[in-house]
């Protein structure tokens, strides 16, 4: 049995920044040290960091003092406001990519624009987005079928989630250009996202069987489970190694008389040392 490694394996840089930021925090230095949510979107790491002192919080109001890190996903400016009077000091590791999304908003709400974000509702990264718009100025869509969500009577910016379906995205950018040429689209999907599912839909056509590594939370690993086209190798997710059931991959290339390789790609928030 042959297995194929994806060439895009291993974190993205923005997460690895991020988590290179946070381990060269010395956690003594301060009376506490609290991520707001984990870090990034992988059991293994927040474990690690554990060992290291550095805790999880799971709501704001659990910080209280020390240092409060901000994941790579970013926070809404009230968010940011409520850390700077809970905590004693800021270590911000907000991915560049996705304070260029904060940007565009911030600039295009200043100019009076009604935002409209293809992603996850539930997502930190568009909770923050959703900060940065103001609740009511702002829609969120899971997909080309909700473009009639668009308003039409208002200047509407309509961007991405930095981790969504790429080729969702690329059909709602063409589909709302033709339907609503006044809407100002700007892509603001991340070139990682688009690398690692671009070698999925590649490596989709040659393989038997594909798992995804990364966590249940990751919005990579969800997009690129979604990411290949029909008759190809349906990618299964998995978290932890002891999950990457050697059973499934077996049946799904038991009976093929020259079984094909057997793909693995991964999360963005996935260490080269879990897979
Ligand atoms: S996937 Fe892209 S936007 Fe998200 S942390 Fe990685 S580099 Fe940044």
């Amino acid at each position: 049995m042959e297995f194929i490694l994806a060439k895009t394996a291993g974190f993205c840089w923005g997460v690895r920044l991020a988590l290179n930021k946070t381990l060269e925090v010395e956690a003594s230095q301060y009376q506490k040290v609290t991520t707001l949510g984990p870090l990034v979107h992988n059991p293994q790491v927040v474990d690690l960091l554990r060992h290291r002192e550095i805790h999880n919080a799971g709501a704001i109001q659990e910080i209280d003092g020390g240092l409060a890190i901000i994941r790579s996903h970013g926070v809404s400016p009230a968010d940011y406001a409520e850390l700077e009077r809970r905590s004693d000091a800021i270590l911000d590791n907000t991915c560049p990519i996705v304070k260029r999304s904060q940007k565009v908003v911030q600039t295009y709400v200043k100019k009076g624009h009604f935002v409209v974000i293809y992603g996850e509702p539930r997502h930190a990264e568009v909770i923050g987005l959703i900060g940065f718009a103001g609740a009511d100025n702002v829609r969120i869509i899971e997909g080309a079928h909700e473009l009639d969500k668009i308003p039409a009577d208002r200047n509407v910016l309509l961007i991405t989630q930095t981790t969504t379906n790429v080729a969702e995205w690329q059909r709602i950018m063409k589909e709302a250009r033709e339907r609503f040429p006044s809407v100002v689209v700007k892509d603001t999907m991340c070139d990682a996202t688009v690398e690692r599912q671009d070698e999925i839909l590649e490596l989709c056509r040659s393989v038997d069987a594909m798992v995804v590594i990364g966590g249940k939370n990751s919005g990579t690993r969800r997009a690129s489970r979604k990411s290949p086209p029909r008759n190809s190798a349906s990618p299964r997710g998995t978290s932890k190694p002891k999950t990457n059931s050697r059973a499934w991959i077996s049946r799904r290339t038991a009976g093929s008389a020259s079984p094909r390789a057997r793909a693995r790609p991964r999360g963005a928030s996935t260490a080269s040392w879990r897979i």
